[in-house]
């Protein structure tokens, strides 16, 4: 393969029922980067259906072109025509990156993209960075999340990279920014669709995601059972954040799956996570490592918790929590008398 053909940074672009998906203008936010560290372009490919309104949003988050690849047979997403408009527009513009999110679609769609090309995928990335050679430098955790493996694709072009939500930071809105946006003409293949979409249902209702929270309280094995996480939530209504949890918590049955924070769970950036009974796992820190304040509460003072934490308190949690809700109602009951 003669690679020296590809070059650009080429981010695929979700969207559910039209609307785009954070984990997109993250990866633009990356992609961005990359592409000024390599002195070339970014493109945003998004296939869908009467989406032409999203082009000036991917610009204004980093994209100096974006393609759009309109076709009623993309409104939902299914595997096959997905494949094919993705194949077909990384043959068209030859980029040296493509990203994905690490998303149930992404996750279903970018290996199948990669085996069609004839390249390499590196799934769940934590982070990407450029070589002195210009390779993509893929790092994600290996072993059980016991070590952080760099993957290179020296080879095959594109270079190919999944990444879970939560983990790259947009690029602030700039409405000001311009560039190009272009059809590309879609004509797919009926044969190899196997799946029809019938109809579309919401069946869950929208729930609060902990990936959006500001600020999260999150328990683990040590608070002991699913009822001693009341002085979670107490403290978690008193101040309006979430509760989460580890996944020993979640695997107890405490807490549901979604609410799960680590390398198996969700990457979360809040202002201020509690970690309360948690020991701190390389695959659970993996999760909420980036949170601007850390605050850990465990009776262990070799906890490996504290070594990521910005404030330790070494003690009991069923204890400590209950006063620190106390304090904060205290403070919010002074300060509506003052008003
Ligand atoms: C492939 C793989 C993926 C994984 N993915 C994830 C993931 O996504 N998220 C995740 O969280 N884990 C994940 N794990 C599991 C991870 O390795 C740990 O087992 C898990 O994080 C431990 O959860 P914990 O800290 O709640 O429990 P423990 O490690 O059992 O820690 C409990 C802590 O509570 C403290 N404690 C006990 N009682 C009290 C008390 N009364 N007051 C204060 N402190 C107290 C203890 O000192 C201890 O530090 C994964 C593991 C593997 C192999």
């Amino acid at each position: 393969m003669d690679i020296s053909n590809y070059k650009g940074v080429l981010v695929f672009v979700e969207q559910r029922r039209g609307e785009i998906q954070n984990v997109s203008l993250e990866l633009l936010g990356k992609g961005r980067k990359i592409a000024d560290e390599l002195g070339v372009s970014l493109i945003a490919a998004i296939p869908g259906y009467k989406i032409n309104n999203s082009s000036n949003l991917l610009v204004a988050y980093g994209a100096d072109k974006v393609v759009i690849m309109d076709h009623e047979d993309l409104e939902t997403y299914t595997t096959e025509p997905y494949t094919q408009v993705m194949t077909e527009i990384i043959e068209r513009e030859k980029p040296e990156v493509v990203l994905f999110g690490a998303t149930s679609i992404g996750r279903d769609l970018a290996p199948r993209v990669s085996a069609r090309l004839g390249t390499g995928l590196t799934a769940d990335c934590t982070s990407l960075d450029i070589s002195e050679d210009r390779l993509l430098m893929m790092t994600r955790p290996a072993f059980g999340g016991n070590i952080m493996a760099t993957i290179v694709c020296p080879d095959h072009r594109p270079q190919m990279s999944t990444v879970r939500p939560g983990v790259m930071t947009k690029m602030e809105r700039d409405p000001s920014r311009t560039g190009d946006v272009v059809q590309m003409p879609v004509s797919l293949e009926k044969n190899p669709m196997c799946v029809e979409v019938l109809k579309f249902e919401q069946v869950m209702e929208a729930k609060q995601d902990i990936q959006d929270a500001k600020i999260l309280v999150s328990g683990g094995r040590g608070i002991g059972s699913k009822e001693n996480f009341e002085v979670l939530y107490d403290l978690s209504d008193t101040i309006g954040g979430m509760v989460s949890a580890s996944r020993a918590a979640v695997d107890s049955g405490w807490l549901d799956p979604s609410h799960q924070v680590g390398q198996t769970g969700k990457t979360v950036r809040p202002d201020l996570y509690f970690a309360c009974g948690i020991s701190g796992a390389i695959q659970h820190v993996a999760g909420m490592e980036e949170a601007e304040l850390i605050i850990a509460i465990n009776k262990d003072k070799g906890s490996k918790i504290f070594e990521v934490a910005d404030l330790g308190v070494v003690g009991d949690v069923h204890k400590i929590l209950p006063l620190v809700t106390e304090e904060i109602k205290k403070i919010n009951a002074s300060k509506k008398v003052t008003d």
